[in-house]
């Protein structure tokens, strides 16, 4: 086994024992390998590994991985943007992605809607919350979520799925829990509104255990399958 494969292995472990423990079924958690600054070799493997969904934060990069996998005539992958979003580079989500994690506001929204080719299913969205309330940070607090779902569920071009967080990093497992059930209760509440929403995406390496036990449906993890990211050659 290689690396990466060896990895995957140890993560997927290491979910469903998580899921387990909290009687949840782990089948019930999907992992969302975060491929960022990665290289397409590395996805390869991970994709001989059994993976089929990568998460990809800078557009231009996901989008030249799609593009290789699509030419090599790979299919059944699931391309997710979790980066920041800026306007500007909207359609080229809108054109290659299967998911956008990281709507924060109607604009970005009903570009997405407008941009999404009507050849291509709907592309499946989540809103980003700021739960740990964090000046710096992308999403719009709970308060604000009723309204954005309302206006979101409305767009013809994209599918309302659910919410994804980036909680504040905690060491705690009694605080990382609570900030994740708060997620969980939103996220209950909104699916019993809108029938498409059944994805809570919550947790990454460190507090991936408190996220499932409070509900998380979809975990992010790069660096424990890829590992340490090298910044510098970009
Ligand atoms: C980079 C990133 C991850 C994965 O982080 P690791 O520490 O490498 O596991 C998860 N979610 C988001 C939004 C990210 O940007």
């Amino acid at each position: 086994m290689n690396d990466i494969a060896h990895n995957l292995a140890q993560v997927r472990d290491k979910i469903s024992a998580a899921a387990l423990r909290c009687g949840r079924a782990s089948e019930d958690v999907a992992l969302l390998a975060v491929s960022k600054t990665k290289p397409a070799s590395a996805v390869a493997e991970a994709i001989d590994a059994g993976q089929r969904a990568f998460g990809e934060n800078y557009v231009q990069e996901g989008v030249d991985k799609i593009r290789h996998f699509q030419a090599q005539g790979i299919t059944g992958l699931q391309w997710h943007f979790i980066g920041p979003l800026q306007s500007n580079k909207s359609r080229l989500v809108a054109e290659h992605f299967d998911w956008c994690h990281t709507v924060d506001r109607l604009r970005i929204a009903s570009r997405l809607s407008d941009q999404r080719p009507a050849e291509m299913p709907p592309l499946n969205i989540l809103i980003q919350i700021n739960i740990s309330d964090e000046e710096s940070k992308s999403g719009i607090p709970l308060a604000e979520l009723d309204a954005l779902a309302a206006q979101v569920a409305e767009l013809p071009g994209v599918c309302l799925r659910g919410l994804m967080a980036i909680p504040a990093p905690v060491s705690n497992y009694e605080r990382q829990f609570a900030v994740a059930r708060q997620m969980a209760v939103a996220f209950d509440a909104l699916k019993l509104r809108y029938p498409t929403v059944d994805t809570l995406s919550l947790g990454m390496s460190d507090d991936m255990e408190a996220a499932i036990a409070a509900g998380s449906t979809l975990v992010r993890i790069g660096t424990a399958i890829f590992g340490a990211r090298d910044y510098t050659k970009n």
